[in-house]
């Protein structure tokens, strides 16, 4: 007997501002994703990162959603709750050996190599111990060598060499918060997601949290990676961009759009049809295949700043 899977897909926004048209384009992305295959949709506000998180963003994103007529299966996750589960995840990695401590200071790091993204490369100072005379201030997770493979739905196959494109990085930072790469990992597999769907932007965070997922034994979900949304001018459309809040826009119309952009090809009198008829139109028409290969798509002006 074949038991399958009921897909569990998530739309998890950073709240560091209100929710901007490229975000709506991932979520529908990964909300048609698994409802048309008849799973669950959740919810997660990624604020980890307290520093970065804005006061109300996350209560905004979440009724900006709610507005686009978006239904999430359980209560949204706060990361801000999640730290029990990031201690013992932490915990589990130590007593297996895939973590050290590091003393490495910022300026001790100075003139380490950079890796693709910009980040330091760790030349591995700690990586058998930490200098007599020093304490561990963050854990950084030991990557193994070798490549790490992944068939992205959108992509293809994907290849990487962690230890080259961002060497041992850190899960437990000096200022004593949890990094996004562990949260992320620990609570897609608590939440039991199948289905990563999210924008291309993170697809360089992609090999990274398949390392962490497989040193925790917890299971690896598939990737696909969208296109993210650009403006006229070709710059990313985020809230560093001042990309308008979508409230100002008809859901009907910011669906519709997000569908374009996906390249859904959803028909041109569907721009004017009321917001249940745009979301069941594009349920019945959704195809991952039809989703653009391309890094970049260019939004309709109006979603500019
Ligand atoms: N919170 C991350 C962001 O907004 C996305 C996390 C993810 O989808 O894995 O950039």
């Amino acid at each position: 007997m074949t038991v399958l899977e009921t897909p569990v897909g998530r739309f998890a926004p950073t709240p560091s501002g209100p929710l901007h048209f490229g975000s709506v384009v991932a979520a529908v992305a990964s909300y048609l994703d698994v409802r048309a295959a008849g799973g669950r949709w959740l919810v997660r506000i990624d604020d980890v990162d307290r520093p970065r998180a804005q006061a109300g963003a996350g209560e905004a994103i979440l009724a900006s959603l709610a507005r686009l007529g978006f239904e999430w299966d359980a209560p949204p996750v706060w990361q801000h709750q999640r730290d029990a589960a990031y201690v013992a995840a932490l915990k589990r990695l130590m007593a297996d050996g895939w973590v050290y401590g590091c003393a490495c200071t910022r300026k001790m790091l100075a003139d380490a190599p950079r890796a693709a993204d910009g980040a330091t490369l760790y030349p591995g100072t700690c990586r058998n111990g930490v200098p007599a005379g020093l304490a561990a201030r963050a854990w950084r997770f030991r990557v193994p060598a070798g490549l790490t493979a992944f068939d992205d739905r959108v992509h293809g196959r994907i290849v990487e060499d962690v230890s080259q494109a961002a060497g041992d990085f850190v899960l437990h930072r000096a200022d004593g918060l949890f990094a996004y790469q562990l949260a992320v990992v620990v609570d897609d597999a608590a939440a039991g997601v199948t289905d990563v769907v999210r924008g291309i932007d993170l697809m360089p965070s992609t090999a990274r949290q398949i390392c962490i997922a497989r040193a925790l034994g917890v299971a690896v979900p598939r990737y696909a990676h969208v296109p993210v949304v650009v403006d006229a001018g070709g710059q990313k459309l985020s809230k560093q961009s001042l990309a308008r809040a979508i409230d100002a826009f008809p859901p009907a119309l910011l669906i519709y759009d997000a569908l374009v952009c996906l390249g859904q090809q959803p028909p041109a009198e569907l721009a004017d049809a009321p917001l249940p008829a745009v979301w069941d139109w594009a349920l019945a028409h959704w195809s991952m295949a039809r989703v653009p290969r391309q890094g970049e798509v260019r939004s309709r002006r109006i979603y500019d700043r």
